[in-house]
């Protein structure tokens, strides 16, 4: 057995940790998980990987949301993973499912329309209430109202690089509000009209627009026409406060009421980033290159100098998703250094 191997470090030579825990300033800020009890195996890999990179030395809490309540499994299989405060909250029904507002026999046709074009997720009705949450409510759940920063995470998603430095701090340093490692088209036949109503939305509340913007980021023609690029918000670090403030809860509102999270099927994505793109100004939003980050099927690994280098990244940096043509990650580049 191990303990009649001669050279198993017992005490005192065993029991270290490897946690050099950083006890300098914290942002007032949290991770965000939203899953189903069987997510359960892909959202412990997850915070395995999290803690591994970054958080078992920075200890920024938890919070797992759910419109059904976790099971005790969940919530003990999660909590062994890290040293963090962890809290499970289950979401309110009118912050998750379909309201009556939505005309359902208007809905069904919409998702049978999409299924019949093989859209992913195209005739779900789970996903649709996902995405709306995701837009309109996680930084209203009771849970997340005493925190201002949070950094989205989803089951089975990587971190592939050492992060040496906390990023919360980083973005409230640089009052920075949003941040991506990942851009990319959205399909056109989930947002149909949601342009329209964006814009729609500007000529009502132009006091909403920021001055130095990122429209031309997602237009050329100066917002008569989007180009569909957008900032993937399963990887998320952002501030609430701007979710919270009159420009986006506005924006939200006018949206929801014309039903296109149902009718259609847009994503909180591409809601986010107009938001961002619109509301703050362009050196308030962030690409994190040394994130290496991974959600199926896309990777981002650092490509700047000495970053991958510094993260003992695990990702392949030929592979990095920035090359790819369906990224838009050259169009933010030239974007930023006009
Ligand atoms: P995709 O990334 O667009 O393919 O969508 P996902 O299936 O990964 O869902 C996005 C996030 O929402 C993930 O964190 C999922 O665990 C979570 N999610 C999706 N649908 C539901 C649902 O019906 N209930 C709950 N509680 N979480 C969901
Ligand atoms: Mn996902």
């Amino acid at each position: 057995t191990l303990e009649n191997f001669p050279s198993y470090p017992s005490e005192p030579y065993g029991g270290h940790t490897n946690e050099t825990l950083v006890t300098d300033y914290h942002a007032n800020a949290t991770f965000v998980i939203l899953a189903r009890n069987n997510d359960l195996n892909g959202a412990v890999r997850s915070i395995r990987e999290i803690e591994d990179r970054f958080n078992r030395r920075y200890r920024y809490p938890y919070v797992f949301l759910n419109e059904e309540p976790f099971t005790a499994e969940f919530k003990s299989r999660i909590s062994v993973l890290t040293s963090s405060k962890v809290e499970f909250g289950q979401i309110p029904k009118e912050h998750w499912y379909q309201p009556d507002s939505i005309d359902e026999a208007k809905a069904k046709a919409g998702r049978d329309k999409m299924e019949e074009q093989n859209i992913i997720y195209g005739g779900s009705v789970s996903y649709r209430n996902m995405c709306r949450f995701n837009s309109g409510f996680f930084f209203k759940h009771p849970l997340m109202l005493k925190y201002r920063w949070y950094w989205r995470i989803e089951p089975d998603v990587h971190f592939h690089c050492d992060i040496l430095y906390d990023p919360f701090v980083f973005m409230e340093e640089q009052k920075k509000v949003y941040s991506f490692t990942i851009t990319m088209y959205e399909y056109q036949a989930t947002i149909p009209t949601l342009w329209g109503h964006v814009m729609d939305f500007v000529k009502l509340h132009p006091e909403y627009i920021a001055k130095d913007n990122s429209l031309g980021f997602m237009s050329t023609d100066n917002g008569a026409t989007y180009n569909l690029c957008h900032f993937w918000s399963n990887f998320e670090i952002a501030d609430m406060e701007f979710w919270r403030g009159p420009a986006y809860t506005a924006f939200f509102e006018y949206l929801d009421k014309q039903g296109g999270f149902y009718y259609e099927r847009w994503g909180d994505a591409p809601v986010h980033s107009i938001a961002a793109a619109l509301f703050a100004s362009r050196d308030q939003i962030q690409f994190f290159d040394d994130i290496g980050y991974e959600h199926n099927p896309y990777t981002h690994c650092p490509k700047g100098k000495g970053a991958w280098e510094k993260g003992k990244c695990s990702c392949d940096p030929l592979k990095s998703f920035d090359y790819d043509g369906y990224s838009c990650m050259s169009k933010w580049d030239r974007f930023i250094e006009q």
